[in-house]
């Protein structure tokens, strides 16, 4: 009687804990799945974090890239045959070693380098990549557009051509942040059949691409010192042009390109006498003029003094439309 009575006190015991007991088990169930979905926003706050951080590296890596390149060809004079594929071939294998690290947090982190083509601007190269991240069942994937400045970063990037157009004829030599062209450069004119070759002689260029800030162009010929130009040339700037070679073009050793491109003055050795007088010409003192080798692209110039201190003349040759281009007096 005792044990019946009992059985039926644990048994309506049993039915008046069962709510409670459905209750910690739903909310097990409800933790549970919270946790899950907290693991869930963790994850994809991982996979679009990782695409952020490959997004910003593309284009130092890229650049890192295109200074290699270009460090290549200065020290081997040797043009590259398609700088293009060349420089998209060595962006993926530096990719590829980028995303590999993180595999060993369950990751699939891919990044695709689709294209390296010319910018609208000629200081930058474009990129197109694909970006795609997956971790479990989360999956991101990202299309991408940048460029990579020439200019703007942590290191200069070298112009090769002058290496590239020397080679052979001497050779040309760097020394702080120009280029020394010693006899290679009234050489390499002489073996090409141009006259006044030797204004070249021990003549000197920029080293590292930086963009001219006289802009509007015709700044450089404003003041009648040619203070501006004198600055310029100082200091070794680039400039737009439709007419120069592309840097991607530099890179195969070409002095002019169907590309918008960039121009840079070269600047023959100063002289110790005013004697240059104003019917001497040469080859007109502007990079793509002096490299271009394709035909006839080699015109004159006649002098431009833009400084002197008495004992030294600076001159450069310029043509009328460059003359005209930067502001100085048309000859
Ligand atoms: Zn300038
Ligand atoms: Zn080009």
């Amino acid at each position: 009687m005792m044990d019946n009575k009992g059985y039926i006190m644990s048994l309506s015991s049993f039915f008046l804990i069962l709510p409670a007991f459905l209750l910690v088990m739903f909310l097990v169930d409800v933790s549970a799945n919270e946790a899950h979905l907290q693991e869930t926003t963790l994850n994809s706050h991982d996979v679009v974090g990782v695409a952020t951080d490959l997004e910003t590296n593309l284009p130092l890596i890229g650049r890192e890239v295109l200074r290699n390149k270009s460090l290549e060809v200065v020290c081997s004079g040797i043009p590259l045959s398609n700088s293009r594929k060349d420089v998209k071939e060595e962006f993926q294998n530096r990719m590829n070693n980028y995303c590999s690290k993180y595999a060993d947090k369950g990751m699939l982190v891919e990044c695709i380098i689709l294209d390296v083509d010319n910018s609208y601007d000629p200081f930058c190269v474009e990129v197109k990549s694909i970006i795609n991240v997956e971790k479990g069942t989360l999956k991101h994937n990202v299309n991408l557009t940048q460029n990579i400045s020439l200019t703007n970063g942590s290191f200069p990037i070298y112009d090769p051509l002058p290496f590239v157009k020397c080679r052979g004829h001497g050779g040309a030599t760097i020394k702080g942040e120009r280029i020394f062209y010693g006899s290679s450069l009234a050489n390499y004119l002489q073996s090409r059949g141009i006259k006044n070759y030797g204004a070249y002689e021990n003549a000197t260029s920029p080293l590292s691409i930086k963009k001219c800030p006289y802009d509007p162009y015709i700044m450089h010929g404003n003041t009648n010192e040619l203070i501006n130009l004198k600055n310029c040339i100082d200091n070794g700037f680039y400039h737009e042009s439709n007419d120069g070679a592309c840097f991607l073009c530099r890179l195969e050793g070409k002095g002019i390109c169907s590309h918008y491109g960039m121009e840079i003055f070269i600047i023959p050795a100063a002289t110790v006498s005013s004697c240059l007088n104003n019917s001497s010409t040469a080859p007109s003192s502007v990079d793509h003029v002096i490299f271009n080798d394709t035909g006839n692209g080699t015109y004159s110039g006649h002098p431009i003094l833009y400084f002197t201190d008495g004992n030294q003349y600076f001159n450069l040759y310029l043509d009328d439309s460059h003359r005209q281009k930067y502001g100085m007096p048309i000859f």
